[in-house]
């Protein structure tokens, strides 16, 4: 069976890492969370005071990313390759409202991108993928062979986010993440480079009123589907 490149983008908590992992289960791809790279870099700057409410440093940050290295390692137990900053496992660190709320600035920096983009290239050159994020089907494989772009209310997804962030036990508010979720639209939307468009062959889903298996089924028969056209 051929292997095809898989590339998921669409809005903040649309589910699309919930659909990457379940396919990439299912077919035996490797699955690339690009916004846990982003995330990444973001908790790096923080790390380093380079951001803050009042203030970015771009300028360091950039200067700085030769310093930044970005692995994934597979996790058995949990059944996706957890992200890793300078050989420090962050996974938990970098999903906090606080690293969202830095995250859509550092991402909208150039050559961050450029960085991140080039790993995510490499990552996928062996096909077998699915890759999630923002700018996956535009600019990382505008040729892959499946291009899905989720979509779902902002009450949904700040819920879903939401309901996440408490089971973690992490204090928050429900309209802080409403707020944020609306935020990081507007700013991944807005930016110069590689702004959050759907792909023009990209097939939208709207999963707001899909359930889990529903819309696994559906996403799944669009693989099948797509896995034949190319055989
Ligand atoms: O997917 P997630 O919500 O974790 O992504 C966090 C942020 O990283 C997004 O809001 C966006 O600013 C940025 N991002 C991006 N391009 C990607 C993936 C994520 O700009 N391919």
């Amino acid at each position: 069976m051929s292997k095809i490149t898989i590339a998921i983008d669409g809005y903040s908590s649309t589910g699309k890492s919930t659909v990457a992992k379940q396919l990439a289960k299912q077919l035996g791809y490797v699955y690339v969370d690009t916004g846990a790279m982003y995330r990444a870099v973001t908790y790096y700057a923080m790390q380093n005071g380079l951001i803050s409410e009042t203030d970015f440093n771009k300028e360091a940050l950039i200067y700085q990313l030769n310093k930044i290295n970005i692995s994934f390692e597979f996790n058995d137990g949990l059944g996706f390759a957890e992200v890793y900053l300078n050989n420090e496992n962050i996974e938990k660190q970098i999903r906090t409202l606080e690293v969202s709320g830095f995250v859509s600035q550092v991402a909208a920096v150039s050559e961050v991108r450029q960085k991140l983009v080039e790993q995510q290239q490499q990552m996928g050159e062996a096909r077998g993928v699915v890759m999630d994020g923002r700018d996956i089907g535009t600019v990382v494989f505008p040729k892959a062979e499946l291009k899905l772009f989720m979509t779902a209310s902002a009450e949904t997804r700040a819920e879903r986010r939401y309901n996440e962030l408490i089971e973690r036990g992490d204090q928050v508010v429900y309209n802080d993440v409403l707020k944020n979720v609306l935020e990081r639209d507007y700013l991944d939307t807005h930016r110069k480079d590689s702004p959050l468009i759907k792909a023009e062959d990209a097939i939208e889903i709207d999963n707001s009123k899909l359930s889990l298996d529903e819309q696994f089924n559906k996403v799944l028969q669009l693989v099948k589907m797509t896995i034949e056209d190319c055989e």
